[in-house]
Order: C-alpha cells, then structure tokens, then sequence
C-alpha cells in the first residue's frame, strides 16, 4: 500500500514522527518549526492514541519533558526554531551525555536570511559541539523517512538525533509517500542496566561517557558514509566538484536537468562523510561547497583537504567563505547559477519582483493601545527609555509608534531594564508579551524583586502566542498571581485594558506606576484581534 500526501517539510517530519510511533511532541512556536507541532495536534492519529502535544513554557522545559521520555522508553520529539536551541543549551549538550533510551530527535528550524528571526545561526554547529548525529533532509520525502531512521539511530546507539531544516524547506509542500502502517508506540521501560548511571551526570559518572561519546564519533562517521543518504555521483566534468546539502541540493540539480555534469556530493548526515569526499578530491582540483546557513562544510573541508595535502593548496575550496556565494542570507537558484559561471534566469528575476511588505501591528490590535498611551505618558519624562522583547509587540519599534530601543532576545526586555536602572536610567520601562514572560521573564522579574530595582515592567497581555499564529500562552489566566507569587506588591500590579476609550485611564496607571521607585508591573489585556477571531467563528459553527 502507499498513500500519497501533500506536505510541508514541516509537515511530511510530523507525519514521520508520528509513523515513527511517536509517544509525545515537546516544543514552543517560532517560524519555521511551529507547522511540525500544529500537524500533530490536528492529525487524528494523535488523538487515537493519546499523543502527547502541548505547547511548553520554553525550549528548554520541552527539551527536559522530552528527556524524561526518552529515560521512560517512549519515543519524543522536540521542536523548536533555531534561537530555541539557545533557550534548551544546556539540556541539549548535556543529553548527548546522558544519552536516550526510547529514541529522540530534535528538530531545529533555521531561518537564514531572518525572515521571522533576530539572528541567522546554523542549528548544525550545535550538533556538531555535542557529538550528536544530525540528520538533514533536502526534500519533504527524505523529511519524512529520515525522521524514522533518526528515531531508529536514536535507540540503536542511544544517542538523541537533531533533525535541522531551513525555512525553504520546512515551508515548501511537496507530494510525500507512505509506504507503510504507522508503528506501534514503545511500552514503557527503563535504561539498561550499563547505561542507567549515565543519566546522573556526576563527573565521575559523565566523564566515562563523554570518552564512550567521543569513541563513537568513528562509528557513527561510518554509519553516515554508509546509509545510503549521504550520496555521491559521479559526473563527466571534472574540473570542478560540488558538495551541497538541504534545499540548497535543489538549486543546484534546477539547474541541470538532464543531471548534473560534475561530480557531486549531497550530505544529509554528519559526521560529514569524510570518504565520500575523498572520492572527490582525488579527481577535483576545486570543490564549490554549496550550502544553506553558515559555512559548517567548508570550514571542514579546508581543514579535511589541508590534511590530505598537507597545505600544498592542491585543491581549492570555494564557497561563501571567498564570496563565490553571499556570506549571508538564504541562497537562491541564481546565487548558484552566479557561483557556476551560468547567466541569471529571466524566471528568477520576475519571481523577485514581488515587492516585500514591511510588517506592522494589525489594525485594531491591542498593542497599538498600549503604545499610544505609553507614548503620550513617557513624552512628559526626560530620558526614558523602554526594553523591548520579542513578539508582536517588536513592531511598537516601528512608525508612528517608534517606543522600544531594544530588542535582544527572549526576556531581555526586564533584564535589560534592570541593568539600565542600576545605571542611572529613569524611567527604565521593560515590555514583554505574555508568552515570552512566561517563556523567559519570570527569573528576570526574581531578580528585580529581589534587587528592589526601579523599573515598570509593561506585560502587553493578548491571551496568546499572536506572533507565530495563536498558540496557547503557557500564562492565560495566571500572570496576576505569578507577579505575586515572585514577590511583586499587590498595590503594583495593575492591570488595565488598552482600547482608545481607556486612554485617560491608562495613562493615569502608567503614570502612577513609573512614579513608583521599586518594582512595578502594568498588564495590558485584550485578545489578539486575529484569535478572538478565530474563536468567535469557532463557537458559531
Ligand atoms: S496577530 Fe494579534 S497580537 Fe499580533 S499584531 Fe495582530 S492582533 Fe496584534
């Protein structure tokens, strides 16, 4: 039997995942991984079986959740945008030491070119610094399978998979073949006997295990060669080799159709293949390394050829690193064509034509209140000065509101307004979403209470995760009661509803609140237009 779907790379992963026998899905939205999620809540097989699948706190307790399914025997998988690897660090790294026991993967989706994202990192780095396997797919179908094989390599060697795709990829649909039932989900059970110790990372414990992680590296060095998935063909032109991954595979191959006349290697495992590439080198005086994200292949390769030749310069690397494609950014198919000596497509260029849309706050949206009545409240303030964070309310940045000067990361927004008031700024004024201060601003405010800082912290309240498209918001229902739990005053924790007909009002509390020296949090509630919405719609059906 084979079903045929159509499927985001996003999607044609969770499908994967849920053939897999998949016990539980961990993760927080953010562009491009928050379709993964979404397939498996709505797929029916989840609700069949009692598939785990809300949305986390942050990266970092989806991480951990998924741990402890993994140490149960079940198969779990993690999704979360490229930054999120940041948030789940520490649990990350330190699971390649522990190990998994019931298979799990991490999926991680980059964003080049910061289409939704404040940076461009390479998730592959961070697999590569934890000794893990990462997998990488560079079309919807090899999502699909290869999310299976991950789970498969996971329990084989215990050892979690990351799964990293680009936007391109995780947001592109292609036709999906099933060639097989769904699997079962693993009964519960517990790590071996030999391996129970290395999920207490003592050092005397983890040291054994990270030598036993670093032995392995050959092995699973030997696995990539020989799965079948890192492929290399072979071409008639010899004067130059390609090496090349992910989506990037797909620009160059649009531009041979017949097949392409150089030898080239697709990598969609690591441990880079290092005996692939040596059928290469033996033959290619020069190699293009051809790939989406950061330099990771070509930096290797400059260090794999200068061992083979011992530095005599015999082959030459060429790639984003010498400006024969951009430094940064998405490629496209006319950066490989320019790479290649070829003639820009007239398709290309009439495809650019598309002119971009700057984004801004929806019409109506309770952000845009909140804004104008800070605004008018901060002009009566010499020096002021707002911490922003991440979410929609990152636009207040823009015309006409133009009040936020900083953005930085997940939580930022209080911290940063701490350290400026410890410096002699007033008002420090910090503005968070809901779902990023419950994400990361909780242990931030900790710190203002404990510090007894002079700040307004602002939580612009919509009752949802708005900007990756109205997941629920892990706060909904509780923020008065978390502020007073971490210890800010009842009497400076006001809460107000941003609409035009409440300005006076709001000013007023704003006010009272900056005039306040000690920790003040002013929650502005009203639901995202677009979720309120979609609910009343709901409840019309
Ligand atoms: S999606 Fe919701 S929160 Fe975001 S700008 Fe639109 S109305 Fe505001």
């Amino acid at each position: 039997m084979v079903d045929k779907h159509l499927l985001l790379g996003d999607e044609a992963l969770a499908l994967g995942a849920l053939h897999a026998g998949l016990s539980g899905v961990y993760a927080y939205p953010g562009t491009p991984s928050t379709e993964i999620t979404e397939y498996i809540q709505r797929h029916p097989l989840t609700k069949e079986r009692g598939i785990h699948c809300d949305w986390c706190t942050n990266e970092k307790t989806a991480m951990e959740a998924a741990l402890g399914v993994s140490f149960a025997g079940k198969r779990a998988l993690v999704c979360m945008k490229h930054v999120g690897m940041n948030v789940c660090a520490d649990a990350f790294v330190n699971s390649a030491v522990t190990g998994a026991n019931g298979g799990l993967v991490i999926a991680a989706c980059d964003d080049p070119s910061q289409h939704s994202s404040q940076n461009e990192q390479d998730s592959r780095f961070y697999a590569d610094f934890a000794m893990m396997p990462c997998f990488e797919p560079s079309n919807q179908q090899e999502a699909y399978d290869m999310v299976q094989e991950a789970f498969d390599y996971s329990e084989a060697y215990h050892i979690p998979v990351l799964m990293r795709l680009t936007t391109r990829m995780a947001h592109s649909r292609a036709v999906v073949r099933q060639a097989h039932q769904p699997a079962p989900e693993n009964e519960l059970h517990f790590p071996p006997k030999d391996r129970e110790r290395f999920w207490v990372t003592l050092p005397g414990i983890s040291r054994a295990r990270v030598k036993e992680l670093a032995e392995e590296q050959n092995k699973f060095r030997q696995d990539s060669e020989s799965s079948g998935d890192n492929m290399y063909k072979d071409g008639p032109d010899h004067r130059l080799g390609i090496v090349t991954c992910g989506i990037a595979y797909n620009y160059l191959m649009e531009n041979f159709l017949e097949g392409c006349k150089y030898p080239v290697l697709k990598v969609t495992r690591y441990p880079f293949p290092t005996e692939l590439l040596k059928k290469m080198s033996g033959s290619c005086k020069t190699i293009l390394v051809i790939e989406e994200g950061q330099p990771l292949i070509e930096e290797k390769l400059r260090g794999l050829l200068y061992d083979e030749y011992e530095g005599n310069g015999f082959v030459k690397v060429k790639g984003r690193l010498d400006g024969t494609l951009p430094r940064t950014g998405e490629l496209n198919p006319d950066h490989v064509r320019n790479a290649l000596g070829l003639e820009p497509l007239q398709a290309y260029a009439e495809a650019r034509m598309t002119v971009p849309r700057p984004p801004a706050l929806c019409q109506g949206c309770g952000h845009r209140d909140f804004y104008t009545a800070l605004n008018a409240v901060l002009k009566r303030y010499e020096g002021a000065k707002v911490f922003g964070d991440i979410g929609c309310y990152t636009l207040g940045y823009m015309s006409p509101f133009n009040a936020i000067h900083s953005c930085v990361e997940m939580g930022a927004s209080l911290t940063m307004a701490i350290g400026a008031a410890n410096s002699g700024v007033w008002p420090s004024v910090g503005v968070i979403g809901d779902s990023t201060f419950t994400h990361s601003g909780m242990t931030g405010l900790l710190d203002a209470v404990n510090s007894k800082a002079d700040i307004t912290l602002c939580i612009s309240d919509n009752l949802t995760t708005g900007m990756t498209g109205g997941q629920d918001s892990a706060g909904t229902g509780k923020l008065e009661r978390i502020c007073a739990a971490i210890g800010v005053e009842e009497d400076h924790t006001r809460t107000i509803v941003p609409l035009p007909k409440n300005y006076p009002e709001m000013e007023k509390v704003i006010e009272e609140e900056i005039n306040y020296h000690g920790v003040s949090v002013v929650i502005c509630r009203r639901e995202c237009i677009q979720t309120a919405k979609r609910h009343a719609a709901a409840k019309n059906r």
